[in-house]
This record gives C-alpha cells, structure tokens and sequence, in this order.
C-alpha cells in the first residue's frame, strides 16, 4: 500500500495517483455478463483484465469489495423483446433456466481461466426493489417522466441543470439525437431521443416482468448497475469497471441515474478495458470471425493450428496490456505458448538454483532494479507487457546461471531468494498463472484415490467382480496398484 499506484480514468482522461476513499479498503463494481449464450473470449479478456487489477489491489494490501453483477433481465433486442425471453423460447426453458444455464457457464469458464471469484455476485432480477426506487428517486428530482406506463430519463432536462450528460463518452447532446439504442419500438413516446427508458410497460406477451407504481413491466439495461452498486458499495465508491464498448451507452447513463436518483457521481475512478481482436478484425459472430475458449482449448477450429492450455490463453492475454486491443492470432498464440513454456522453465531452475554466502556479489544491484522496474510497471496502470519484459530479464539471468554463461557467486544468496520471492509474487499471485504440469498431475492423484476408493467399496461389499476388473482395466493402461499394510498404493508399471 505504501506504492504510489497510478490508473487511467476514462472519465478526466489522465493517469491520477490511486487514492481510495477510505484508507486500506477499495470498492470495485464491474458489469458482469448477460446471460442468454455463453461467454465468449472478448467477455473472458475483459474479466481476467479486471481479475489482474483485483489481484494487484490484494497484492498491495487493499481490503478489496469485489462486486460483478450477472445481467439476467432488461437486455433487449432490436425489436424490444428481452434476449432472456428469447432464449428461453427458443430453448423450451424457463427465462430463469437459460439465466442459471448460462451463468453456470460462465463460473466454469471463470475458474478454468483461474480468476478469483467476486465478493458479491448480485443478480438483477433479484434486486427489481431496489430498480424501482431508484425510479421513484429519478422522478422525484425531475430527471424522468411517465408515457403510457414506461418511464424515461429526461437527458435533456438533467444535462441542462448539471452539464454531466456525455462526459464519459465524450458526446454531446446533438451527436445523440441520432443515436440511441434504446427500445427502438418506443421511440416515438420519448421527448428526445437521446432520453432512454429507466422502467418498461410489459406487453402481454412479454415473460419477465414485474409489479410497479407505473406498469407491469421490467427495468432499463442501465437501472440495474446503478441500483446495485450503490447497494453494495455506497452512492460514491472507487473503481467501477467494463469494456470500452459499454462507455455509452450504459456506463453514460449508469452515470445519469446516479446523479439523478443520489446527487453524486457514482465512481472515482472509471476503468474500461480494450477489445479482442481476431485476425486484426472485431470479433463477430454474424460473420463467423470467433473461436469460443473450447474451440479454443481443442484446436477445433479454421482460425488456429492446435490447440492451447487455459493458461497459455490467459499468458497471452497478459501479453497485452488491458487498454490496447489485443489481436488474437495463431502466431501470436504460439509465440505466447513458447514464452509461457520458458518462463515455467526457468522458475523450476530458480527452485534448484542455490548460491553460497557471498557479500556485495556483483549482479545483486542489477537484481533487485530489474525486480523493482518490474513492480513498478504494475504500478503504472498495472502495465503487465511491461512487467513481462522484465520477469524476462530475469529469465534470462536464470538461464545463463543454469548453463554456467554466469557464475554463481555473482549473485548472493539474498539475490536469488529476492528473485523466487518476486517471481512466485508475479507469476502466481498476481498475473494468477498456474503450473499446468502440476494441475494435470494433481488431477490424476485425485482421480487414481477415487478409483482406489471405489475398489475398496467394492471389496468391502465382496463384489469381487467389480474390484477384479478395476484392477485389470487398470492394468490394462499400464497402471498398477498393490494393497499393502497402509493401504493401496498407484504406480505407472
Ligand atoms: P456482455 O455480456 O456482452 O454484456 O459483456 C460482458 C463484458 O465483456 C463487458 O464488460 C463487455 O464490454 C466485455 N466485452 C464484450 N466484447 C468484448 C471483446 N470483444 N473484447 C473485450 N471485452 C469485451
Ligand atoms: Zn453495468
């Protein structure tokens, strides 16, 4: 904490040194995902970007609130139905089985790429209450008003009184009038057409819809994140995140209905991630330029060669740093697999290597500016390209001990412990890298107990048939187990 952290914030533009509002604790909200189809890697590079900046905040001594909301209702499509609704047709399922569905998705994904888990993980249709008295709040300030059962945000009439409006996105009121997302349907019962709904009338037709003083009907995309996280995290908290694509709308009217309802800007610091790029072009799914992670994973797929490990992906998703676009190519996968493959390397060299006793050896100054310069890269706007590049320095000083190019008492005992210290601190900790050897061999260990488990059941239950052939099945792919004094033992034959 005593680090000087700097962050750009999209809303002033510039790089500020990070001052949390209460000392040692920070509040983050970030926009989860919709959860009408599966996440795709665009989504996964934008929340192991914000995974990154949880785990530097943790790593530098922050109390952190984490909080990533999981959009189940209000997303609409162009002809005003909710997507949920939608996918829930199509599916014969329940809007609510398509939102658990696809969240459990999610999660899945989230753990195979090794991100931490939100503190809270609030879900907007649980917190409709909240939407409606933020409604309430709006319209008792003057900032909405009421057609025919739907209430929309007068932009008009609050950019006017506070001259918020657009600051974020940097548009201005005119550019808007030609572009507004909103409930196109609608459009006509808006005074402007920048305004947007903040609570929808529900036509019968209509699945999700809720009980209001104004209609049956659903909130606005936008209510959600702005009821949320002043629930969790106060009117004013410190860092509220997303991709560079939710700026506007949603981020410049999550902005909007928090001054409106609260009078306050929501957030201090305002962080938006760049996007994923395939082959230099936006991923898309309309003109099939996407790959899914299993795609991914498989190799099952025109755009890549082979296939690569979760870790690999998240290794060159690091490569970049969060607000530059990152381009995902076969090449550039394959230059990230070598790179990670070295890195792991040279961190189990680093286990072995052991120096002795010696005092002012000469490199041990280089060290610890290199390990410094690689912290500090975290610093500024946790620049993790940047950092790579000096873990490599490292690497290569490793590697020219491990081969002899460098003797060993050049560097002193304290040098190469400082090197384990702050590597394990980077790969680990805070890039959020596993050894993969290791997972695959833990997983087995887990998988053979479980199958020794199942044999000793079935012994004890005399059904010899079933232990017999475990055993010979196993046999089979050259495993052998043998039941000795302390139990039954596994080993390759
Ligand atoms: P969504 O589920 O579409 O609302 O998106 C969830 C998060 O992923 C949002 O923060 C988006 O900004 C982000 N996102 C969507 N597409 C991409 C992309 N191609 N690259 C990076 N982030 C993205
Ligand atoms: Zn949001």
């Amino acid at each position: 904490m005593n680090r000087n952290l700097l962050v750009y914030n999209s809303l002033t533009r510039q790089k500020e040194v990070f001052k949390p509002i209460t000392d040692g604790y920070v509040g983050m909200y970030v926009c989860g995902p919709t959860v009408y189809s599966d996440v795709h890697l665009g989504n996964c590079r934008t929340f192991m970007s914000f995974d990154l900046i949880y785990r530097y905040l943790l790593f530098l001594g922050y109390k952190v609130r984490y909080v990533r909301n999981i959009t189940d209702v209000g997303h609409l499509l162009d002809d005003g139905e909710d997507r949920m609704s939608k996918g829930s047709r199509a599916d014969d399922l329940e809007p609510m089985e398509v939102a658990q569905k696809y969240t459990n998705g999610f999660h899945e994904m989230m753990h195979i790429f090794n991100t931490l888990a939100p503190g809270i993980e609030p879900r907007a249709t649980g917190h409709i209450i909240e939407q409606i008295e933020m409604v309430q709040d709006i319209l008792d300030k003057g900032y909405g008003y009421i057609k025919n059962g739907s209430v929309y945000f007068d932009t008009l009439n609050f950019a006017e009184k506070t001259g918020e409006y657009g600051r974020l996105s940097g548009r201005v009121i005119e550019e808007l009038l030609s572009e507004s997302r909103d409930n196109l349907k609608n459009q006509d019962e808006k005074n402007h057409p920048s305004d947007f709904a903040i609570w929808m009338k529900a036509s019968d037709e209509h699945i999700m819809k809720w009980n209001s003083p104004w209609s049956v009907g659903f909130p606005g995309w936008h209510l959600e994140c702005s009821a949320m996280s002043t629930k969790y995290l106060g009117k004013t908290f410190d860092i509220h995140g997303g991709g560079n694509d939710l700026k506007f709308p949603h981020h410049e009217n999550e902005i909007a209905q928090n001054i409106g309802a609260c009078g306050c800007q929501p957030a201090n610091y305002w962080i938006h991630t760049n996007m994923l790029l395939m082959n230099g072009k936006k991923m898309s799914k309309s003109d099939g330029n996407t790959i899914s992670p299993s795609e991914l994973f498989t190799g099952d797929s025109e755009h890549v060669t082979k296939g690569y490990s979760p870790m690999v992906v998240r290794f060159f998703m690091l490569q970049s740093h969060y607000r530059s676009p990152n381009d995902l190519t076969d090449d550039a996968l394959q230059a990230a697999e070598k790179g990670f493959k070295r890195l792991f390397e040279a961190y189990k060299s680093l286990e072995q290597l052991d120096s002795p006793e010696v005092k002012g050896a000469p490199l041990d100054l280089s060290i610890e500016q290199t390990i410094e310069g690689a912290f500090l890269n975290m610093d500024d706007d946790f620049n993790t390209p940047k950092t790579i590049a000096r873990l490599f320095e490292l690497v290569t000083i490793i590697n020219s001990l491990k081969d002899g190019q460098l003797k060993i008492n050049e560097i002193s005992k304290d040098g190469i412990a400082k090197i384990k210290t702050a590597m394990k601190a980077i790969i680990f900790n805070i890039f959020g890298l596993k050894d993969e050897s290791e997972s695959s061999a833990g997983t087995m260990d887990g998988l053979m107990n479980l199958v020794i488990e199942l044999r000793q059941l079935a012994r004890v239950n005399k059904d010899w048939t079933t232990s017999d052939k475990i055993r010979d099945a196993l046999g089979e792919i050259n495993i052998q187990i043998k039941d000795g004094k302390e139990g039954t033992s596994w080993s390759y034959k």
